[in-house]
């Protein structure tokens, strides 16, 4: 029977942290061993706010946005123009698009993108939500700053089709990047110059 040494423990936040983005078992071991060797002034203070991260932060019902608040501070937000709605397919592209201050509309986060190879169907994503949005009159233009992957395009011509009929202005940001150039990774000049020369979809 396993016994509750130490190493256990060790093992298990090591193996916790490996399941991070960009964190190996290699770096995951480093992870630890920083935070052991800081246990006061690193390991419990990023326990706590992982912890009321947990507890307080919400997914946004319009935008599908991650605040404490729901709904988010943007979609809370009168001076934003409502007008506008840029779709994402995460969270850290909304992010992305928010620290270039490139958009004065609002988002709207699809979860992922369409894909025959996942399995991954319109009813996966949150496109529903999107076109619920779209239904109110006040939308005149959905900007569509999905990822140059096939997946993403296909994704953007899906949505194209889902508001073919409506008086809403469909646009596409200018990439400018290599097919497969993900937003997150674009520097805030370049977002905020593909934002201003979108073009219609
Ligand atoms: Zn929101």
């Amino acid at each position: 029977m396993a016994g509750h040494s130490a190493g256990t423990e060790i093992e298990r936040l090591i193996q916790l942290l490996a399941r991070l983005p960009g964190l190996g078992p290699r770096s995951a071991r480093r992870a630890a061993l920083q935070l052991l060797s800081k246990k006061e002034t690193l390991m419990r203070p990023l326990a706590d706010a992982i912890a009321d991260a947990a507890d307080q932060v919400l997914t946004c019902k319009i935008c599908g946005n991650l605040d404490t608040q729901d709904p988010c501070a943007i979609c809370a937000d009168t001076r934003r123009d409502a007008g506008v709605i840029c779709v994402v397919e995460q969270v850290a592209d909304l992010w992305a698009l928010e620290r270039a201050g490139a958009n004065a509309g609002r988002y709207h986060v699809l979860g992922g993108t369409l894909s025959a190879l996942d399995g991954i169907g319109p009813d996966d994503l949150n496109i529903a939500g999107l076109l619920d949005r779209t239904q109110g009159g006040d939308v005149r233009e959905v900007v569509l700053a999905l990822n140059a992957t096939v997946d993403g395009q296909a994704t953007a011509h899906y949505i194209t089709d889902q508001l073919a009929g409506t008086d809403i202005k469909i646009s596409q940001v200018a990439h400018g990047v290599p097919v497969g150039g993900e937003l997150d990774y674009l520097d805030d000049g370049t977002l905020a110059a593909a934002m201003k020369a979108r073009r219609p979809f």
